[in-house]
């Protein structure tokens, strides 16, 4: 495993995660929610959120591409696969696993909103806010950090990173140049 350091540990993890899900509960009581995760990295934070939630849940995957692999967000995104046929007047939450520039998420919002749901709000795990390139603020956060490149927990570097237990930033040393 490439060298990395550990940022945000399993226990932490575990804990804002029920943090999140009580939040999301008490806002949406009995509501049908309709929550929307983003491909591949937002997948370990949907599995461990949903089975936390009290409410009937309705579960789509979107999937973007965007130019370049390495390190840095690009500006180009487009729709590359999805599973969501009907969310009119549906209560939809839209799980990504980090908020960046906010490029990504700008997008999915204008893409999800043409189909008319009732609500529509964002949950992201992690939020790098230095780095914002789109005015966007998610509703509901699990963690706030440093501009550092991070893996585990559903997050990559390469392909290889997703299945690490904990958040780590990764070792500048490892970034392909
Ligand atoms: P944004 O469009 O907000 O700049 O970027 C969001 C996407 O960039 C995320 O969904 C994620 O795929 C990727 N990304 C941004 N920062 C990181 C990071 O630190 N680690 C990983 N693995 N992906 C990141
Ligand atoms: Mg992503």
């Amino acid at each position: 495993m490439y060298k990395h350091k550990v940022l945000i540990t399993e226990d932490q993890i575990i804990r804002r995660v029920e943090e999140l899900a009580l939040e999301l509960n008490k806002q949406y009581g009995e509501k049908t929610l309709d929550v929307v995760c983003v491909l591949k990295g937002a997948t370990i934070f949907m599995a461990d959120l949903i089975r936390k939630l009290n409410m009937p849940v309705r579960t789509h995957f979107v999937q973007v591409s965007t130019y370049g692999t390495g390190s840095e967000s690009s500006g180009t995104v487009s729709l590359h696969f999805s599973t969501v046929a009907d969310l009119l007047d549906r209560d939809v939450i839209l799980l990504e696993d980090i908020l960046d520039t906010g490029i990504t998420l700008d997008y999915l919002l204008k893409h999800l909103k043409e189909k008319k749901p009732r609500s529509i709000q964002v949950c992201v795990l992690l939020d790098k806010p230095t780095k914002r390139k789109v005015n966007l603020q998610p509703h509901f956060r699990g963690f706030e950090i440093p501009d550092e490149f991070v893996i585990g927990y559903g997050l990559d570097y390469q392909e290889l990173g997703r299945n690490l237990r904990f958040i780590a930033a990764l070792d500048p040393s490892e970034y392909k140049p």
